[in-house]
C-alpha cells in the first residue's frame, strides 16, 4: 500500500530455524521487514507462518539464526520478550481477551500496568481508538457480550493500545463467522492506509492482494516466492505457489 522498499529495516530475520522436537517447522526463514510495510504471508496449512510470527514474539524459541530489532538480536537468550512485545504487538485468532475484565479493563491493562502511563491518558487513548473501529459504545462491556468481530476489534485496539512500533496478525479472522470478517479487515486496512508496519498471515486471499506491499509464500517451512502482489496473484514464478493459488476463489 505504501511505498516501501527505500524505508529502513525495522525489523530483520535471518536464516531462522526452528524445531518442534525432532519436526524441523522453520528451515532457514529470512526476512526482512520495512518500516511502514505490510507483509503479508501466505503458504499451506502447516507450513510454518504461525511458528514465524510467534517467533518474531519470543512465543516460541529459535534454534538458530537471529532476528535483529532496534540492533539487538532477540533470537539470542535474556531478551526481554515482555519490553519487546510492547514494541512488536501481536493479535492471534482466538482474541486472547480477559474474559472477567471489562473493555476498559482489557484496554487499560498493558498500558497502565506494565507501561505504567496515567490511567486517564491511557483511556483518551484507548477511546479514541476504539471509536475508529467503531465501537466507542461498549467500554462497559465484557468480551461474552461481544461477537466474535466485535472481539477481534477490541484485541487490535488493546495491541495498539501499547503503541507498538510493528504489528503481528495470526490469521485473525479464520475463528469469525463469514459475516464478521470484513469488519475486522477492513481495520486492518485502515491500519494499513495510516502507515502501520505489519507482518500478516492470512487465508483471505482477496485481502491479501488488496493489503500487502509484499507477499511472501512459504511451503515446508520456507519461503519459497516472494514479490508484490499484482505479480504474485497474477503470475507466480513457482509450481506450488500456482497449486496453492488454484485452490482459492478470489
Ligand atoms: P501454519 O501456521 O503455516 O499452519 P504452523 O506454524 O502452525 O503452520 O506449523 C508448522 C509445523 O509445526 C506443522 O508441521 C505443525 O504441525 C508443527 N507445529 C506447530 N506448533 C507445534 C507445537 N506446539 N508442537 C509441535 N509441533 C507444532
Amino acid at each position: 500500500m505504501t511505498a516501501a522498499a527505500n524505508a529502513p529495516v525495522i525489523l530483520n530475520a535471518v536464516d531462522v530455524t526452528k524445531y518442534y522436537e525432532t519436526r524441523k517447522a522453520l528451515d532457514g526463514v529470512s526476512l526482512a521487514i520495512h518500516a511502514k510495510e505490510v507483509v503479508v504471508i501466505l503458504g499451506p496449512s502447516g507450513c510454518g507462518k504461525s511458528t514465524f510470527l510467534r517467533c518474531l514474539n519470543g512465543l516460541e524459541t529459535v534454534q538458530s539464526g537471529s532476528i535483529h530489532f532496534h540492533g539487538r538480536d532477540l533470537a539470542r537468550p535474556g531478551t526481554d520478550w515482555r519490553s519487546v512485545r510492547q514494541r512488536i504487538g501481536m493479535v492471534f485468532q482466538s482474541y486472547e481477551l480477559f474474559p472477567h475484565l471489562s473493555v476498559r479493563d482489557n484496554l487499560l491493562l498493558g498500558p497502565v500496568h506494565v507501561q505504567k502511563r496515567p490511567r486517564r491518558e491511557a483511556l483518551g487513548q484507548a477511546e479514541n481508538l476504539l471509536g475508529r473501529v467503531g465501537l466507542a459504545d461498549r467500554l462497559d462491556a465484557f468480551p461474552r457480550q461481544l461477537s466474535g468481530g466485535q472481539k477481534q476489534r477490541i484485541a487490535i485496539v488493546r495491541a495498539l493500545c501499547m503503541n507498538p512500533e510493528v504489528m503481528l496478525f495470526d490469521e485473525v479472522t479464520a475463528a469469525l463467522d463469514p459475516e464478521m470478517v470484513r469488519e475486522v479487515l477492513d481495520v486492518i486496512l485502515g491500519l494499513a492506509r495510516n502507515g502501520m508496519t505489519m507482518v500478516i498471515v492470512t487465508h483471505e486471499m482477496g485481502f491479501a492482494r488488496a493489503v500487502a506491499d509484499r507477499v511472501v509464500f512459504m511451503d515446508e517451512g520456507r519461503v519459497c516466492e516472494t514479490g508484490i502482489p499484482e505479480k504474485f496473484f497474477t503470475a507466480p514464478d513457482t509450481d506450488r505457489a500456482r497449486r496453492f493459488l488454484s485452490k482459492f476463489l478470489y
